[in-house]
């Protein structure tokens, strides 16, 4: 058993001090069991624990480590940003300079506004959507997470969906109401949806490849057909690319995919681990945004120049020729190694992954939706997941999210991981 003495210590503190203790939920390790571990620093692939013991990280702050953790350049052009002041509550360059690199990259994105979460960017292009559109319902799919606003708490299967109940108490029934939300990969509920409620729906919002009901890939067919029905009825299209965003590819999954939606939003990636959000999308719709048009969206700490500068030196590095090729091949081999251990150890297993994004579900596949993903035994994930833990391998706390890698894993890194993944599937079989 390696020590973790002082994460138990600082964790039971916490947990007078922060409701769970701590300050987003998934982190108190709920779904796996057990204690969480308090870091107390990263860097490259890997996280160092209060105890001292080291991790193969394959969370990478959700998302946002895509270069690896406290990457020296980052580090160096924050230092540098950092001796002219945190934030100015005033236009400065280096927002142009990220804007034009968005733009640039993501094919929908003619202009873009930025926030300081990707739940601030989801919340802000729902009332853009409902502005633009001048109608008030939204489409999303049970599974997809787009922050946690009050219109986007609801996920829930066909039944409860139809009485358009909350998923969270809080949340008014008049919020939730608007929110209609279909199973992921269903063209034909969404079509249902636009027929039962003409002329009412501003837009539908969805994950590209969803990562927040576990890892899930849209069908062949599936983004096409949501892109027309959304173009035949004058409703808007959004991709959530928080997630996605620079992650499956420098333009996102819309230039992975050829799909273009009107909207975006991003987070994670593009703040390179400082808070950051963004929305974005055709300029006409944009031009709503105020002050260039009436509707209002605003933020003290929006694009300060730290969080611009760790963006910026994170997309530059993410340039560089090979960058994606580097990140698809270890991911790929990450992932055949976990689904080979487990078939190894007799267990069922379905997953794949999708450039620097990866997942799998112990249970028979396909998983279309999170319908299915329900199918997957959750109480082994969280053996397993307390197993590859003493292993020295940190992968995210829940049976229902995606893993991500990096940069700085090592080929080596990689191979300890799929030998570590082998010796836990066979204790957990
Ligand atoms: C993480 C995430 C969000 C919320 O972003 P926060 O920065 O945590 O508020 C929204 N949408 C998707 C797809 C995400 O993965």
């Amino acid at each position: 058993m390696h020590n973790t003495t002082r994460s138990q210590e600082l964790f039971s503190a916490a947990q007078t001090l922060m409701p769970g203790g701590v300050s987003s939920p998934v982190r108190a390790f709920r779904s796996v069991g057990g204690q969480p571990i308090v870091f107390d620093r990263v860097k490259g692939a890997y996280a160092w624990d209060v105890d001292g013991n080291r991790y193969i990280d394959y969370i990478g702050s959700w998302g946002p480590a895509i270069c690896g953790h406290a990457h020296p350049e980052v580090i160096s052009a924050l230092h540098d940003a950092l001796e002219k002041g945190t934030s100015f509550g005033a236009p400065c360059a280096l927002e142009n300079q990220l804007a034009e690199m968005v733009i640039d990259a993501v094919p929908s994105v003619e202009m873009v506004r930025f926030v300081n979460s990707g739940t601030e960017a989801c919340m802000s292009v729902l009332r853009l959507m409902r502005a633009f559109t001048g109608r008030e319902k939204i489409i999303k799919f049970e599974g997809c997470y787009h922050g946690h606003a009050d219109m986007f708490l609801v996920k829930a299967g066909s039944g409860v969906a139809t009485l358009g109940l909350p998923d969270s108490p809080g949340v008014p029934r008049t919020t939730a109401a608007s929110t209609l939300t279909a199973p992921y990969n269903d063209l034909e509920a969404v079509k249902q949806l636009f027929a039962e409620n003409p002329g009412e729906i501003a837009g539908v919002i969805l994950e590209p490849v969803v990562g927040n009901a576990g890892f899930i890939t849209p069908e062949p067919g599936f983004l096409e057909g949501i892109r027309e029905l959304t173009k035949e009825n004058g409703a808007l299209l959004v991709f959530d690319e928080v997630m996605t965003g620079f992650r499956i590819s420098y333009g996102g999954a819309q230039a992975k995919f050829g799909i273009t939606p009107d909207l975006t939003t991003m987070g994670k990636v593009i703040g390179g681990g400082l808070p950051v959000g963004a929305y974005g999308g055709r300029a006409d719709i944009m031009s709503m945004v105020a002050p260039a048009g009436p509707m209002y969206q605003a933020g003290t700490l929006s694009g300060n120049p730290l969080a611009m500068t760790a963006g910026i030196k994170t997309l530059e590095l993410l340039k560089q020729p090979g960058s994606y090729e580097r990140l698809e091949a270890i991911t790929k081999r990450l992932i055949e190694g976990i689904m080979e251990g487990a078939r190894s150890a007799g267990l069922p297993i379905t997953g794949g992954s999708v450039s620097a994004m990866f997942g799998f579900f112990l249970c028979e596949g396909p998983v279309r939706n999170f319908e299915e993903a329900k199918a997957a035994d959750t109480a082994r994930f969280g053996k397993l997941h307390r197993a590859m833990l003493e292993r020295g391998v940190y992968l995210a706390p829940s049976a229902f999210e995606a893993g991500f890698t990096s940069l700085a894993h090592s080929d080596e890194d990689i191979d300890t991981t799929i030998a570590a993944f082998r010796d836990c599937f066979a204790a957990v079989a």
